[in-house]
């Protein structure tokens, strides 16, 4: 069986039209090829769009995300951990592209990270907590949250000192 595609008006074998259940062949209008480019063409049209909604939906559902990345810890750490080796070859082969977008996203980077100094984001703590000689598996939200404060006193010292020196107090 074969069928005209309404785009290219190719007439190919029906294996080359997706499944629509809810058209009247049972077929997409679209052969293969063409939705492909199609999506391809609609993606890059509405890629800011898209990119932008994905932005405003992750800002308004910060805490569900983040309640749902809390309650599936254990199983994104089983997914790691079972696919250890997928993930490190997946890392090795890709490890020019990471380099790239790393360069190409310099500035983006050091912004982030200057950022996540400033307040003192986990992912920075855990970082300094490491440096300190702690084993990441010894590193508790209670640490993380005793080596902020820790910090912060050694900030405030700091700029207390600061203050001193410069003869403001
Ligand atoms: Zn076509």
């Amino acid at each position: 069986m074969k069928k005209r595609c309404i785009k290219c008006g190719d007439v190919k074998f029906i294996d080359e039209f997706h499944i629509h259940e809810s058209s009247k062949d049972g077929l997409a209008p679209l052969c293969k090829k063409c939705t492909k480019e199609y999506n391809k063409e609609y993606w890059a049209k509405n890629k800011d769009k898209f990119k932008e909604r994905g932005k405003e939906y992750r800002a308004k559902n910060k805490d569900k995300l983040k309640e749902y990345r809390a309650k599936n810890k254990d199983k994104f750490k089983e997914y790691r951990a079972k696919n250890k080796d997928k993930l490190k070859e997946y890392r090795a082969k890709n490890k020019d592209k990471f380099k790239e977008h790393r360069a190409k996203n310099k500035d983006k980077f050091k912004e982030y990270k200057k950022e996540g100094t400033v307040k003192l984001s986990n992912v920075y703590v855990k970082g300094m907590l490491r440096t300190s000689g702690i084993k990441k598996h010894q590193i508790t939200p209670e640490l993380i949250e005793l080596k902020k404060q820790q910090i912060l006193l050694y900030r405030e010292i700091k700029n207390i000192k600061g203050d001193i020196k410069n003869g403001t107090t």
